[in-house]
């Protein structure tokens, strides 16, 4: 059996490792490289090895995991496409997304004139997320899938990890050796999704590490988020949320409606959803309402009071108008999307505010924002940012440093063969690698390189 690393190995987007078992090619994992540019470039060279794939199984639908799929597709991919039924839904809407935006820009560039190219194209279109969408297949988490005869099958079975809705660790086995993909872990506390369960025994193991070198602060983001809003609304201003439309912004309506009911920001204060994919997420959210740990009672009332946004058009009026209000807008980095307008126009005022909740890739709108940027390209023009930016990190769905370490404590008594630390900027992957090397003593625990291939 091989594996080979081809993406989200030097960084934390791209996630795609390429499992040869010799019978069959399974990639895990298809994302899209974010962020910088020199990454966001490597979109546009479509690999070799990513040819004559048997199937695709996917950890989890954030783009950075799956957001490839249309592409693979566009170059003749076929086979299925499995993940969990939870994750199939949401990828569906993520897709569709994701290449309304590649046209959406490739449409502006060209239209302002601002691509270098001579005519910009986009990556992939929403005819190739369809087709994507289509071979979508779900596989229930604790079931099994098998591929192929006795025993040259190949076995899948996902475990839920939390971090975002249907989320699941991989596990794939063949010919007796088990590789287990941890996709992105929760945390322990997450506002919406149970903790992670234990991950299942491995002999090689692939594991995330985008907090491998750090703790999350333990601040309180709602009691933070509370004092923000009230000191915005008492000067007059507004509050815009980048936020991903999946996951996020449920986890934020779901603070934003316990602040309101505690009377800790005021009750009449309108908050606006502008963001059609937030809505039909919270709609998907609602409807796995089993897979969280919040109350149907509660999770009943998330959208009370909370005006959706309908239309472009109406989207533009909101961030012209001038009353005091919260709107919560993707993208969540602030890469795209309808919150460009409410920035445009909120950024140059300093009563309002702009509140990122969660990590920001380095090279994003939001990473830029927040290390104090005061200026930023929007659409080609350039837009001053007199507004305050606030960074709230305990929104993060990722487990941190500690928690990966708690989680892979589970397997203490039989640790894997061989350990392979992905999905983490350099410094949080290799210290993460050393962690495990020295807290738990693991054998052979490897930070990857980029297209690698290693036999196991
Ligand atoms: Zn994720």
């Amino acid at each position: 059996m091989k594996i080979t690393f081809l993406g989200a190995v030097d960084g934390v987007t791209g996630s795609r490792h390429l499992v040869d078992t010799g019978e069959r090619r399974m990639l895990l994992d298809c994302g899209l490289f974010q962020g910088f540019k020199q990454q966001r470039e490597r979109n546009w060279l479509f690999p070799e090895a990513l040819r004559d794939l048997d199937a695709v199984v996917l950890s989890h639908a954030h783009l950075d995991h799956s957001g490839y799929l249309p592409a693979l597709v566009k170059h003749g991919f076929r086979g299925p496409i499995h993940a969990s039924p939870a994750t199939c839904d949401l990828a569906a809407v993520l897709l569709l997304d994701s290449a309304h935006l590649q046209e959406e820009d490739a449409r502006r560039a060209n239209r302002y004139g601002y691509s270098k190219h001579a005519k910009a194209l986009p990556l992939y279109t929403k005819a190739d997320a369809r087709r994507a969408i289509a071979q979508l297949v779900p596989l229930p988490p604790g079931r099994e899938l098998k591929f192929g005869a006795a025993a040259g099958a190949t076995r899948i079975h996902l475990t839920p990890v939390g971090h975002l809705l249907g989320a699941c660790a991989v596990r794939l086995e063949h010919r007796g050796t088990r590789v287990l993909f941890s996709g992105d872990v929760g945390r322990h506390d997450d506002l919406l999704m149970p903790p992670p369960q234990p991950p299942e025994a491995a002999d090689v193991l692939l594991v995330e590490s985008t907090y491998g070198n750090r703790e999350h602060v333990h601040e309180d983001s709602a009691q933070r988020l509370a004092a923000i809003v009230r000191e915005t609304v008492a000067r007059g201003g507004s509050v815009v949320m980048p936020a991903f439309a999946v996951g996020r912004a449920q986890a934020l309506l779901l603070v934003l409606q316990r602040l309101r009911a505690g009377g800790l920001v005021p009750r009449s204060l309108p908050i606006f959803l502008d963001s059609p994919m937030a809505t039909e997420a919270t709609t998907l959210y609602r409807q796995h309402g089993k897979l969280l740990r919040v109350k149907p009672r509660e999770l009943a009332t998330l959208m009370d009071g909370v005006r959706i946004v309908a239309d472009a058009a109406a989207s533009m009026r909101l961030s012209a108008a001038r009353f005091p209000r919260v709107v919560i807008s993707a993208s969540g980095m602030a890469t795209g999307g309808r919150v460009l307008h409410h920035l445009k126009m909120l950024a140059p005022d300093e009563r309002n505010a702009i509140v990122f909740a969660g990590f920001q890739v380095g090279g994003s709108r939001g990473a830029r924002l927040v290390a104090g940027e005061r200026e930023t390209k929007i659409h080609g023009e350039f837009v001053p940012v007199r507004a305050t930016v606030h960074h709230l990190q305990g929104f993060s769905a990722h487990a941190d440093r500690h928690e990966l370490l708690q989680w892979l404590r589970a397997l203490r008594d039989k640790p894997p063969r061989q350990t392979f630390v992905v999905h983490g900027e350099p410094a949080a992957a290799d210290s993460l690698r050393q962690a495990i090397e020295r807290e738990l003593r693991w054998p052979q625990v490897r930070v990857p390189q980029p297209g690698e291939t290693v036999v196991l």
